[in-house]
């Protein structure tokens, strides 16, 4: 059973049918999946919910893939844990990092390969800060389809490891993700590959949204007072306010929204400054750097609607420093034994700021996503873990503990 009606231009409004594979309406608006919710609502239960799948495809009534066309490594249903080192307050990691390919972009792709071999497409390709490319590689290949994949030159080792290891296509490229997204428009046109770059194509944002059904199935359909979002495209966090619109329309939660909070790095914050200038749209952020590096993305496509939802709920954007990010990263790894990705440290360091401004207050439960796992970013923790032994201890030989 699939509820796909059509699918809506977040712009101009027109509609497309589904069956046939879809890019950018031609006003240049991402598309977004609509549902028959009324059918939904009358069909789905909570109680047929908890009997489930338990993966994110247990909410297979509001995503666009037959059944019988899942591709699946068994994402999602990721752990929500409350942060115990903060007694006196009440916040929780979701912890995004336990997801094939170790980051929440598998969301994302899972759907959007699911629907690319449905659709009959042989070829994709996208242009990607590393983790979008890293799921994309896995996720075509249990699908059997072509990966080509356009990576920034500096992009971390796993990444461009492990989309090596699953058999793309990788071409490094001397820029960043827009360099690297247009070179994979190019040649994906020129080749008649299907480009699966961010809100390019409608089905990704639909793999991402089940991170908001998760955040309300686990608190028993009372949605959080704030949840902080790393955001880079902002598609997780674009995606998760269309799951609570639907999750409303289908009568499992009022009105009430969290505060949607978007989390930038200083060295690339065009949302940041978007929203500290009152603007709807942001504006390219030149000279992009931050070791974080799905936050480096100057100019997202779906401005518009992150700002729109962090206006609607009420939330805010704030940077936080790389420096910061490391040490939020190794405190959640210390007390709590979540080695998380900088950009869900990130999310640490900018609750600790809201918290001491005020804008959060202790008795507010707060949800950080981690996006991705520490063990991705290994570079950039070495930083920290240098592993440089004294003449002294060379010489000892057998036991060493490096400083
Ligand atoms: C891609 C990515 C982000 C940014 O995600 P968007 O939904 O595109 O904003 C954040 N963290 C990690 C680890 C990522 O891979």
């Amino acid at each position: 059973m699939n509820y796909l009606t059509h699918l809506e231009c977040s712009l101009c409004s027109r509609n497309f049918e589904p069956g046939r594979p879809w890019a950018l309406c031609p006003c240049g608006g991402p598309l977004l999946a609509r549902y028959d919710l009324s059918a939904v609502r009358r069909d789905w239960t909570p109680a047929r919910l908890a009997a489930s799948r338990p993966d994110m495809w247990r909410y297979a009534p509001l995503l666009p893939v037959p059944p019988d066309s899942i591709i699946s490594l068994g994402e999602g249903l990721t752990p929500l844990r409350r942060v115990r080192s903060l007694p006196d307050h009440n916040l929780w990691v979701k912890d995004e990092g336990l997801n094939p390919t170790a980051s929440f972009k598998a969301r994302g792709l899972s759907c959007a390969i699911s629907m690319a071999r449905e659709l009959g497409l042989r070829g994709v390709a996208i242009g990607s800060a590393g983790n979008a490319a890293s799921a994309l590689a896995a996720y075509a290949a249990a699908a059997g389809l072509a990966a080509h994949v356009f990576l920034p030159r500096d992009v971390p080792q796993s990444n461009f490891i492990d989309c090596r290891a699953c058999g793309a296509e990788v071409t490094l490229v001397d820029g960043l993700i827009g360099d690297c997204a247009r070179l994979a428009a190019a040649r994906s046109a020129a080749e008649g590959w299907f480009d699966l770059g961010t809100l390019k194509e409608p089905y990704r944002v639909e793999g991402k949204k089940t991170m908001g059904f998760e955040v309300a199935e686990q608190f028993n359909w009372e949605l959080p007072d704030a949840i902080l979002y790393p955001t880079g495209g902002g598609v997780g966090l674009i995606g998760m306010w269309k799951a609570f619109q639907e999750l409303e329309a289908i009568g499992w939660i009022g009105p009430r929204r969290p505060r949607m909070i978007a989390v930038q790095a200083e060295g690339c914050k065009p949302v940041v400054r978007a929203w500290e200038n009152g603007a709807d749209r942001s504006e390219f952020w030149s000279d992009a750097r931050t070791l974080a590096s799905g936050l480096r993305v100057p100019k997202p496509l779906g401005d518009f609607l992150i700002l729109g939802a962090i206006r609607a709920s009420g939330g805010t954007a704030l940077a936080v420093s790389d420096r910061e990010m490391l040490d939020a990263g190794l405190r959640l790894a210390r007390e709590e034994g979540i080695f998380a990705a900088p950009e869900g440290a990130a999310c640490l360091a900018a609750a600790e700021k809201l918290l001491a401004s005020g804008f959060l207050s202790p008795a507010d439960r707060i949800v950080l996503f981690n996006t991705g796992s520490g063990l991705k970013y290994l570079e950039a923790y070495a930083t920290r873990f240098p592993r440089r032994l004294s003449a002294e201890q060379d010489k000892l030989g057998g036991l060493i503990t490096p400083r």
